[in-house]
């Protein structure tokens, strides 16, 4: 059987790439989203399984032990991929930052780097606080989004903007029908 397909979704707080995710993967049982650890408090409303939440030791651990696809620090918080173990005739997706998607992409060329912007900065902001988050971090989201853009630019396969979410679905949906019918 091929190898998997990796899908890698990147881009600012407030993209909506949380939500993009969790569609893709509803809608196809053929898609496995990897589920990152991290050392960051557990937003108000954030679902449990959002992350596995850890302390640094723990998180430290499994960095020693080799456990992680990739790894980086932002904002002040740890944020790893476990190495994944994926049942064959899965494909799978990653939801992580542009540094952590370079080391992806230094192991799996191959891998496929869709970057989400959100249509402007003051829907950015709209999104974030209405999702509930700390206004520090709603400003250091926002903060980081003009460099997260501006590399992203460079460095992604595909880049799309999140206005019309059913759209933004779709589109990513036919990058992986492309692939899986090239993979065939
Ligand atoms: P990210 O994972 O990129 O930080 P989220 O998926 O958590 O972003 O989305 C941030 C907020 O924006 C959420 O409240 C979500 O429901 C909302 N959202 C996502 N996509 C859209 C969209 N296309 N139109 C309007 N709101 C959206
Ligand atoms: P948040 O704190 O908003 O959930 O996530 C902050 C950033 O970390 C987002 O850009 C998100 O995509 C990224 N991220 C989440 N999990 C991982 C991971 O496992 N590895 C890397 N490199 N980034 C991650």
């Amino acid at each position: 059987m091929s190898d998997p397909i990796i899908v890698i979704v990147s881009g600012p707080g407030g993209a909506g790439k949380g939500t993009i995710v969790e569609t893709l993967v509803q809608r196809d049982s053929a898609l496995w989203l990897s589920r990152s650890w991290t050392t960051r408090v557990q937003r108000e409303g954030e679902s449990d399984d959002a992350y596995v939440f850890v302390d640094k030791a723990a998180f430290q651990e499994r960095i020693d032990s080799g456990g992680f696809l990739e790894w980086t620090e932002f904002l002040g918080n740890f944020y790893g991929s476990p190495a994944p173990s994926v049942d064959q005739g899965v494909d799978i997706v990653l939801e992580i930052e542009l540094h952590g998607a370079q080391q992806v992409k230094e192991r799996h060329p191959e891998a496929i780097l869709v970057f989400v912007q959100p249509p402007s900065r003051d829907e950015q902001r709209r999104r974030l606080q209405g999702r509930g988050d700390s206004e520090e971090h709603v400003v250091q989201r926002l903060k980081k989004a003009e460099d997260e853009e501006r590399l992203g630019a460079q460095q992604a396969d595909v880049v799309i903007v999140n206005d019309d979410l059913e759209r933004a679905v779709a589109e990513i949906q036919g990058i992986i029908g492309a692939a899986r019918s090239a993979r065939r």
